[in-house]
């Protein structure tokens, strides 16, 4: 009998009770604006702002509207102008180049390992371009954290890290988003906290905070968010930052501040979900899976694997065949952009050189979510299905 998956890759579990319960009562009191608050209320928002600060370790934290707002904030605080080069990972989602295009500002790809990290040779080389790197931590893989952060400092560059798919993810016990000046974080639905939309956006300096919060739009009322830089660093900033209003609002924080509680322990059941499939994938003929440094702590909310060097036919019908048997892979590196394709060349509003050995990977990515709505015989049952189409096309490949 051939085994046939019947569970949906796009579903995600409910919001906790918690979070429903909170989310009415917000919407009892009419007050859905983060300013909108009592003399002595901090309100969901500011409360997210500090509850997500001390979960990551960070002096400041701002709630704001999605993670490409947060990272397109980012480049403001930094000061990046029209037509200045910001270096970023030729394997990455849209939002990120689509950030830097955002500013008016020239995306300078760098390319990506067989780990699937940003390839630090690369980064070495072409790090006197640019004043900024925006780190993607595109599918939660790290790459050397301190190598990286060794070539950055050397070369001056200011580091901003997208951590859309490492909230919860460490290097050597550092949290992801905290090597560089600025960390940045999703929680659109797909990402690890769901509020539909949403992100953050944290660093330990005043100044970049100060003018983030402003940015964000705070009409004058800064000192009511969760966690404020002192007085006097808002007077250097605020006639000069423009208002881009990007605020979360009450709601959203109601219903994120129970999913902040659980997270570690979500974040440990993708990883038995993930390990499982791992697992049941390693060997697999023609099939690489990626091997995750000691130094990382990682959360498995998706996997990817390497069909390296195989036809573009083959890997359609690997894909097919999977489907047929209800398993949804997403081969990144098809040719034609569709839905989360990840190459650089779909982005042709950013011109980039080829990077053949970039190229070589990219071709062969192929991506599964792993929704915590998946049991682990659910996780099984995929990976003997993705172990036995992979394998019987390679086969008759061969
Ligand atoms: C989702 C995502 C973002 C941005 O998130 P939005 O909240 O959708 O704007 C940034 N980077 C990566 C790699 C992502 O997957």
């Amino acid at each position: 009998m051939t085994e046939v998956f019947s569970g949906s890759f796009t579903q995600q579990e409910p919001i906790p009770d918690e979070g429903i319960k909170a989310a009415l009562e917000v919407m009892q009191s009419g007050r859905l604006h983060r300013y909108n608050l009592q003399p002595d209320e901090v309100g969901e928002t500011g409360l997210l702002e500090q509850e997500f600060a001390s979960y990551v370790g960070a002096k400041y934290a701002l709630a704001v509207a999605s993670g490409g707002y947060a990272l397109a904030t980012a480049l403001r605080a930094v000061g990046v102008k029209p037509g200045d080069k910001v270096l970023t990972n030729a394997f990455t989602l849209a939002p990120v180049p689509g950030s830097i295009a955002s500013m008016g500002a020239v995306p300078v790809f760098v390319g990506v390992t067989e780990d699937l990290t940003i390839d630090l040779e690369d980064l070495t080389v072409k790090a006197e371009q640019a004043n900024v790197l925006m780190l993607s931590h595109m599918r939660g893989h790290l790459a050397d954290m301190d190598r990286l952060m060794a070539i950055c400092n050397d070369s001056g560059l200011i580091v901003i890290e997208d951590c859309a798919h490492t909230m919860g993810a460490a290097w050597k016990g550092r949290a992801s988003g905290r090597d560089g000046l600025i960390g940045c974080y999703s929680t659109q639905t797909y990402k690890h906290m769901n509020s539909g939309e949403g992100g953050f956006f944290v660093t330990d300096d005043d100044e970049v905070m100060a003018r983030a919060i402003i940015l964000s739009g705070s009409y004058m009322l800064y000192g009511r968010n969760g966690t404020v830089p002192p007085p006097e660093v808002f007077e250097r900033v605020k006639y000069e930052t423009p208002n881009v209003s990007g605020r979360m609002d009450h709601l959203r924080a109601a219903i994120l501040r129970p999913q902040l509680r659980a997270l570690n322990d979500q974040c440990n059941a993708w990883n038995a979900r993930y390990d499982l499939v791992e697992k049941g994938l390693r060997g697999t003929p023609g099939l690489t899976v990626i091997d995750r440094p000691e130094a990382e702590t990682y959360v498995g909310s998706s996997i990817q694997f390497l069909l390296l060097d195989w036809e573009n036919e083959a890997i359609d019908e690997v894909l097919h065949r999977c489907k047929a048997r209800g398993v949804e892979l997403k081969w990144f590196g098809g040719a034609e952009p569709s839905g989360f394709t990840s190459r650089y060349d779909s982005w042709r509003y950013a011109p980039s050189e080829r990077m053949p050995k970039s190229d070589r990977i990219l071709k062969g990515i192929i991506d599964m979510r792993l929704p915590l709505t998946f049991s682990l015989e659910d996780c099984a049952l995929i990976a003997r299905i993705i172990r036995a189409e992979v394998g019987a096309v390679f086969q008759a490949q061969a």
